[in-house]
């Protein structure tokens, strides 16, 4: 495995670099994940050759950048496994693909006395736009409780469900505890009152392969950048009837079949979600990124992220004085923790210090923070190319840490 890693590490260019005199060591995954040179060269190459605007059909490179537009959005259709490429609607990211549910199927299908479910771990970018929702048309958010070990607590779910609730929306793997929820099983249970279902897959993406249509989830929605992507282009998926009846949430080019000021009318999916110019250097190196995975052992890969989280376990065993924040039997590879008597502020930028980069702070999860009653966590959010080594010096720094700080 070890030669497996270096050799992967070697694709990734961001990693061989020093950090306050320190070899950099990228715990941040959960944030952002660096990018793999194929991706690069990618992104590159489409400026350096292909430039062009797409679905104007007026010459060669506007063929080709339109080809290389469209064939991303297949490669992603097949990485879900939708069963169409219209269902995959390009966004800026997950937070925009959430809102364009709140501000579309959300406004036609909710109203006064409706409840929407979420729950106590997920991150703002899924609970602000149910709020906003829920402020303009009356219906009720509903944070299903979280247990002490991070878990969601699946007979709550069981009894909020009733035919009031219209959609469930969940994260799938939590920024700030790892959990994993149980979301083909929720899907299941909300399908059974008529709810429907979007799960936030800004997390989970990174970790193994989504089948949305084995999952049933109606919505799914993730960002490029957490999947080895650019920023700025994310994807929301949608069944096609759900999508068909959705109305638009832009106005403008590309969006439309036919203007006039009689009356205009709109394009079919799914660029009646699309108006204006794409990110089209952003879905052809999304795309690129997922290619490249497909080309790695995501089973092994994801076997080796477990043994790095267990390592964390053990190391923080052994060195004492940490808490967990974050127990739960199924867990990604996100160790997020308090050093007792240290704000996590202070142990982030001793880390960094060190060349280490971690997360700290509410990581966009105020209402978890708040049922642990702590401002924040440090958090170290492992993926396939951290080795056991990292993990290692996480635990060395955070050893000098505590001499320093306590
Ligand atoms: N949901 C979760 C669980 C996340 O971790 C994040 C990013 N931290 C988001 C949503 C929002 O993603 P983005 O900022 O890429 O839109």
């Amino acid at each position: 495995m070890t030669d497996l890693i270096n050799q992967i590490r070697n694709d990734f260019p961001a990693l061989h670099q020093q950090v306050n005199g320190k070899p950099l060591v990228y715990l941040d995954n959960g944030a952002t994940t660096h990018k793999p040179n194929a991706v690069l060269d990618a992104i590159s190459e489409f400026y350096s050759c292909n430039n062009s605007n797409v679905h104007r059909g007026a010459h060669t490179l506007s063929d080709r950048a339109t080809q290389q537009f469209e064939d991303a959005r297949k490669t992603v259709q097949t990485f879900l496994n939708a069963a169409k490429a219209e269902e995959i609607v390009w966004t800026r990211g997950t937070t925009e693909a959430i809102n364009i549910v709140a501000a579309t199927w959300g406004r036609q299908n909710l109203q006064s006395g409706d409840q929407i479910l979420v729950t106590t771990m997920e991150h703002h970018a899924n609970i602000v736009p149910w709020q906003m929702l829920c402020e303009q048309t009356g219906a009720e958010l509903i944070p299903v409780p979280v247990s002490a070990a991070g878990e969601l607590d699946m007979d709550a779910f069981a009894e909020h469900l009733n035919d009031r609730v219209k959609l469930v929306a969940v994260v799938h793997v939590s920024n700030a505890l790892g959990t994993i929820n149980p979301v083909a099983d929720i899907t299941a249970q909300a399908h059974a009152v008529g709810a429907r279902v979007l799960i936030d897959g800004a997390q989970s993406v990174a970790h193994w392969d989504i089948d949305v249509q084995a999952l049933d989830v109606d919505f799914f929605a993730f960002s490029g950048h957490k999947l080895f992507g650019p920023t700025g282009i994310g994807v929301l998926y949608g069944k096609e009837e759900l999508l068909n009846a959705m109305p638009p949430h832009q106005g403008g080019g590309e969006m439309i079949e036919h203007v006039s000021f009689a009356k205009t009318t709109y394009n079919g999916l799914p660029y009646k979600f699309e108006a204006g110019t794409p990110n089209i250097a952003g879905a052809i190196g999304l795309a690129t990124a997922i290619d490249y995975l497909n080309g790695l052992d995501r089973i092994a890969l994801a076997a080796h992220e477990d043994a790095l989280l267990a390592r964390a376990v053990e190391l923080a065993d052994q060195l004492g004085g940490i808490r967990p924040i974050g127990t739960a039997r199924h867990k990604a590879s996100v160790f997020s923790f308090l050093l007792d008597g240290a704000h996590p502020a202070d142990v982030g930028t001793l880390l960094d210090q060190q060349g280490i980069a971690v997360r700290t702070g509410h990581h966009c999860a105020m209402p978890i923070m708040d049922q642990y009653a702590i401002p924040g966590t440090v958090r170290a959010s492992f993926t396939f190319y951290n080795t056991l080594d990292e993990v290692d010096t996480l635990f060395r720094g955070l050893e000098k840490a505590k001499m320093f700080l306590l």
